[in-house]
C-alpha cells in the first residue's frame, strides 16, 4: 500500500486571478472558488480544508507565480533511543 502523503494549500487571494485551473487540475477535488471576489474582481481560489494529498498538482497548473502554494505534512518519526 502506498504511503499516503497528506498536504495541505495555501492561495494567497492577492494573486489569485480566479482563473479556475488549480480547481480543475486537483485530483480530489478539494478546491473550490470563493464566492466572494478578490481586488481583482475574481473570484479566487479556495481550499476547502480536507484531503489534500500534497501532490502539487494545483500549484504546477498555476499560471500566477506566487498564487497558491503547497505544503506536504510529514508523518512525526520517532527519533531513535539516545545511545551512550
Ligand atoms: S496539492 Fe494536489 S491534492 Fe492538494 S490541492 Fe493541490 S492538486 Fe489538490
Ligand atoms: S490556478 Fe492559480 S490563479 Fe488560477 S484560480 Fe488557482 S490559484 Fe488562482
Amino acid at each position: 500500500m502506498a504511503a499516503e502523503k497528506r498536504g495541505f494549500v495555501s492561495v494567497d487571494v492577492a494573486e489569485c486571478k480566479g482563473c479556475g485551473l488549480c480547481v480543475e487540475a486537483c485530483p480530489v477535488e478539494c478546491l473550490e472558488l470563493e464566492a466572494g471576489l478578490n481586488a481583482y474582481g475574481v473570484h479566487p481560489a479556495h481550499y476547502t480544508g480536507a484531503g489534500c494529498t500534497g501532490c502539487g498538482i494545483c500549484f504546477y497548473d498555476c499560471p500566477e507565480p506566487g498564487a497558491i502554494e503547497v505544503m506536504k505534512i510529514r508523518e512525526a518519526v520517532h527519533a531513535p533511543a539516545h545511545q551512550g
